[in-house]
């Protein structure tokens, strides 16, 4: 799954090593990325940087113990060198320690070690999620029982409803396209983005997820759209905004513009995908979404644009989104099945029964949902706790939904910045 595009940057690196300890450290955590991708092959997201790093990585090809044992040695060289002097430097520092902190705990895994779901996701994204009960999740669904009232399960009567809002296949690309052609309008009325970024879109199948951006470097992107089911109208704009715009593929290329061209930062030429920079890429494509289309915006959008283009009735949509936004207020449930899951409290189709019951997936998706439990783990955190906090950091800084233009200013400043889950608190 890892797309590896090397020589972006190879031009800068033999000036970069000499003089600066930060120039080193940086050089050599990008090597141990590397050397753990050859343990696990999701580990490593996206690289662009120099292929003679990556060259070394491979021929020395270190063992798992190796791997662990210089993390630890390179975090101890990073705690002596230099304090820079600028707030950027600072968070720095503080991010390569623990993306550092966050591959030693990846090395322990992969040697068998057994962590909780919650100590997982402290140690590999620098946060833990809250917990919810049934309890929680039941009040919600009460409501949904009200707005679908009859017989048989719940899931079924609302999967039922749902159906008159799939994209035909047949729509599918002109639909997609003109979601993303409106999430980067949108962001360029805010973002200045840098010259010639581009993606291209695939749509592929049997994959565990429903979107991924693989970002190539140079301001590219390839994001690929899995078809394996039912593909519902609010997934466009969701992927659309999530993968592209202002989502991942601004965020990588926001940094590969301002952190590793303007300043030379070659540790962000790597993306360890089990890492505390996944909660920052997954929390801000998701809450991306509704800055780019605040408020009513996104309803009118669809309503008048693309309910006509996927042959879907425009009248519907107010209907849709309201029943919808009932459903977002479930989303943790998921977190809830993959914690008792892979806690191993409960077992994998009684992980799929409480996805169907308390996160309303139809028997296919639940399915699907737990292989992205078995692939990805306490990685689901990212989406749903990551966004929250995102929205808490960007509100506490004067970023309300009241105020966009300092809403997106914030956006845009922590899409540049290598700041932390734990620095959002
Ligand atoms: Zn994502």
């Amino acid at each position: 799954m890892t797309r590896i595009l090397t020589g972006a940057v190879a031009l800068m690196a033999g000036a970069l090593t000499i003089a600066d300890p930060m120039a080193q450290i940086s050089r050599d955590y990008v090597r141990l990325v590397l050397a753990l991708g050859a343990h696990d092959k999701d580990y490593v997201d996206a690289y662009y940087g120099p292929g003679d790093i990556k060259a070394e990585a491979e021929k020395a090809g270190l063992s798992l113990d190796a791997i662990g044992k210089n993390a630890v040695a390179l975090s101890e060289q990073l705690k002596a060198a230099p304090a820079g002097a600028d707030e950027l430097s600072r968070l720095r520092r503080q991010y390569l320690e623990k993306q550092l902190a966050a591959m030693t705990a990846r090395v322990r895994i992969l040697k068998g070690q057994r962590l909780s779901f919650d100590e997982e996701s402290r140690a590999l994204y620098d946060a833990v999620a809250p917990t919810n009960s049934e309890a929680h999740f039941q009040q919600v669904l009460d409501r949904l029982d009200k707005r679908f009232p009859g017989e048989g399960p719940l899931v079924e009567r609302y999967d039922a409803w749902r159906r008159a809002f799939v994209i035909p296949k047949e729509k599918l690309d002109a639909v997609f396209k003109a979601a993303i052609a409106a999430c980067r309008a949108q962001t360029l009325k805010h973002v200045t983005l840098p010259p010639d970024e581009s993606f291209t879109v695939e749509y592929v199948t049997n994959k565990s997820w429903s979107g991924y951006n693989w970002y190539q470097g140079n301001y590219r992107s390839l994001i690929q759209v899995n078809t394996d089911l039912p593909i519902y109208i609010d997934r466009a704009v969701d992927l659309a905004c999530h993968e592209g715009y202002p989502g991942h593929h601004v965020y990588n290329a926001l940094l590969e513009q301002h952190l590793v061209k303007e300043r030379g930062w070659l540790e962000f030429t790597v993306y360890p995908l089990f890492s505390p920079q996944s909660l920052i890429a997954e929390g801000t494509a998701n809450f991306g979404i509704e800055v780019a289309f605040p408020g009513q915006e996104r309803e009118t959008f669809e309503r008048t644009t693309l309910f006509p283009l996927a042959g879907l009735d425009p009248a519907r949509a107010t209907e849709y989104y309201e029943v919808q936004a009932m459903v977002d207020e479930l989303s943790y449930a998921g977190n809830e099945a993959a914690r008792r899951y892979l806690d191993g409290t409960i077992d994998r189709d009684a992980a799929a029964t409480w996805l169907e019951r308390y996160a309303l997936m139809p028997h296919d998706r639940a399915a699907q949902r737990v292989r992205f439990f078995d692939q990805y783990r306490s990685y689901v955190i990212n989406y749903n706790y990551g966004k929250d906090l995102v929205r808490r950091f960007i509100e506490s800084r004067g970023g309300t939904a009241a105020n966009p233009e300092k809403r997106w200013q914030e956006f845009e400043t922590l899409l540049s910045s290598p700041r932390l889950p734990s620095g959002l608190r």
